[in-house]
């Protein structure tokens, strides 16, 4: 087997074996990682043109149940100072944001009991009444397939739901009383709703191998959504991952681009994780595939709260800034911000 071969056939068929997959991550050499990054750019710039998303984030809770060991707000994390939005807070948000022109509002949190079902019902049909014409995600992890239900009869159109590994063992390892398969389940009645879906994973949790994130390549093959987060992975001290090593830019932007091929009209943020491993992470990220940006919309006074990962960056800005930053960083790599809900081409209502 050849690299380039491999990474030809991949480009033509957007597809490849588990085998082939294992076989580009443990060879590519640095020539190889500029092809593949040449049509991950290409196959994107067909679908989306030189366009970028803009999505506004609004962090409205950081209580959670869960206990994920690489999570800065997990249960367990003592010294996490908790918050939560009230309606009229995350309210706030979404205006400032519209005003700003953002018309995707991305809702997430940790997992909050206090967020009742009928409580989110308001809030979603609050902003959808408010302003009709934005789209709306919700992001806040494993629920029933009834209340995802109530939440899209509310009119939420999408919801972000990292797979976080493909791989059971490593998958159990990391997540408390956590299942594989249930957090698929997830994911297949969040499809099976309507939602436009995202899934995802972390780069270069302990424990992760090259076959581990050629699982995640098939897994995501498999489940074909609309939307794939991929960040990597950065240890926070106050976690059971205190001292590991976490994932590179470099995994990273290769991981982006085989996800750009393998899904190719994939909707694929830049993360900000990227973004506070280096300085121009997420600019690399747009230059390989990355089509979308999600700028912080959460109060000031919130930000360095919503601490999954130490030194998260923009924790001090106003929105209207990390809006115009955010604007100049997608320009200065050559591409244009798209303000539009963005929706995914093979999604309708
Ligand atoms: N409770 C929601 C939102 C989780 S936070 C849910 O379960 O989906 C969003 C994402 O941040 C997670 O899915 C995870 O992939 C990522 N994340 C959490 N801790 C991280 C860390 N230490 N480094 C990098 N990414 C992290």
């Amino acid at each position: 087997m050849k690299v380039l071969d491999l990474i030809d056939k991949l480009h033509r068929e957007n597809d490849l074996t588990k085998t082939e997959l294992i076989y580009i991550l443990d060879h590519i050499t640095e020539t190889e990682k500029e092809v593949l990054f040449k049509y991950s750019l290409e196959t994107k710039q067909e679908y989306y043109g030189d366009t970028v998303y803009m999505r506004g984030l609004i962090e409205f809770t950081n209580y959670c149940v869960r206990n994920c060991n690489y999570c800065g707000i997990r249960r367990d994390q003592e010294e996490a100072e908790r918050y939560r939005l009230s309606k009229e807070q995350i309210m706030q948000c979404c205006d400032q944001g519209y005003w700003l022109g953002y018309r995707t509002f991305v809702l997430q949190g940790g997992e909050d009991p206090f967020f009742t079902d009928d409580l989110l019902v308001d809030i979603i049909s609050s902003i959808k009444s408010r302003w009709p014409d934005v789209a709306v995600t919700m992001s806040i992890g494993e629920r029933t397939k009834d209340s995802y239900k109530k939440l899209k009869d509310a009119g939420a159109d999408r919801y972000l739901l990292r797979h976080e590994t493909a791989n059971e063992a490593l998958y159990e390892s990391i997540h408390e009383n956590m299942k594989l398969s249930s957090r698929k389940s997830c994911l297949y009645d969040i499809r099976e709703i309507g939602f436009q879906v995202g899934a995802g994973f972390m780069v270069g949790i302990p424990g992760q191998t090259n076959e581990i994130l050629a699982e995640d390549l098939i897994f995501l093959k498999g489940l074909n959504p609309h939307m794939v987060g991929i960040g990597p992975f950065i240890p926070h001290e106050k976690t059971p991952l205190a001292g590991t090593t976490g994932g590179t830019v470099e995994e990273t932007l290769v991981m982006l681009a085989l996800t750009r091929l393998m899904i190719p009209s994939v909707l694929l943020p830049s993360t900000t994780a990227l973004g506070t491993l280096d300085g121009k992470g997420r600019e690399k990220a747009l230059k390989v595939g990355a089509n979308v940006v999600m700028p912080n919309l959460s109060p000031t006074n919130v930000r360095e709260k919503y601490e999954l990962y130490q030194d998260k960056i923009c924790t001090g800005d106003e929105a209207a800034h990390c809006r115009q930053c955010i604007e100049g960083r997608i320009n200065s790599v050559g591409f244009e911000v798209d303000m539009g809900r963005g929706d995914h081409d093979g999604w309708r209502k």
